[in-house]
């Protein structure tokens, strides 16, 4: 039995006051969650959430990562520095970052076999644009990300990856993939893992939705059979959507 797994992706959002303000209110609210539960603050706030979310049932989460251990690279992050505040997990390959920061499948494989062999959690977002699913592209272009994705990522560390399936038209958008549609991709993804590792890995593997998700979409969504979860962006700042989200299948 998958475990359910809502995450927040707080974004470029919240000052290091503000994000302390809100997390305590959160550690509050979601006291009785049965769903696993990821904050991802940005950089600037980590620190401050991690006081207040350390012992509590939400685990602490970063929004991207250096794909390298140190050295000269202006302005990224380390995993060193991220587990030095206690930070858990990390979400990779976001289509913010492909997209905005220009990051390929080769970068965001190497961030996510050095997160893992640091012993960083990773939710590895995935997902089409509009453009390729008009062009009838969805499969290929999923089967190509996870695929370069999770190259060279073994079974055993495979157990410490989350995938996020996050169509790029729904990020942000208000528009949200119908929960049969969303359910055929994350299907496919199942199918996939088999294929690359074994049907234990599929059975095991939990794969979250993301694109607008919302307090009133997000049930229909988490009843479909391989929906476990959600990653989510603008209803993530909102204590009472967030708590919503939550505490759905509780
Ligand atoms: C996201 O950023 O991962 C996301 C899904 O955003 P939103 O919920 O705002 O669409």
């Amino acid at each position: 039995m998958r475990e359910y797994y809502i995450a927040g992706n707080w974004k470029m959002n919240n000052t290091a006051s503000q994000a302390r303000e809100f997390a305590e209110a959160l550690v509050d609210e979601l006291k009785d969650a049965s769903a696993k539960m990821m904050i991802a603050p940005p950089f600037t706030a980590l620190e401050s959430v991690s006081s207040i979310v350390r012992g509590t049932n939400i685990v602490l989460g970063a929004q991207n990562m250096s794909h390298k251990e140190y050295g000269a690279y202006t302005g990224d992050i380390s995993p060193e520095m991220l587990l030095d505040l206690d930070v858990a997990a990390v979400i990779l390959g976001h289509s913010e970052r492909r997209i905005v920061f220009g990051e390929t499948d080769e970068l965001i494989n190497e961030k996510i076999k050095l997160a893992l062999s640091k012993g960083l959690e990773v939710v590895f977002c995935i997902g089409e644009t509009l453009d390729e699913r008009e062009a009838g592209k969805v499969e290929s272009v999923v089967r190509t990300q996870v695929t370069k994705g999770l190259s060279g990522v073994d079974e055993g560390s495979l157990k410490h990856v989350t995938i996020a399936y996050e169509p790029v038209w729904a990020i942000g958008t208000g528009r949200t993939a119908t929960p049969e549609d969303a359910n055929n991709v994350h299907q496919f993804v199942r199918s996939l893992i088999k294929e690359l590792y074994s049907a234990d890995a599929s059975d095991r593997m939990v794969i979250q939705y993301g694109g607008s998700v919302k307090p009133d979409n997000v049930k229909e969504l988490l009843d479909q059979s391989d929906i476990d979860g959600a990653l989510v962006g603008g209803a993530s700042l909102d204590l009472e959507s967030f708590r919503a989200i939550a505490l759905c299948k509780n």
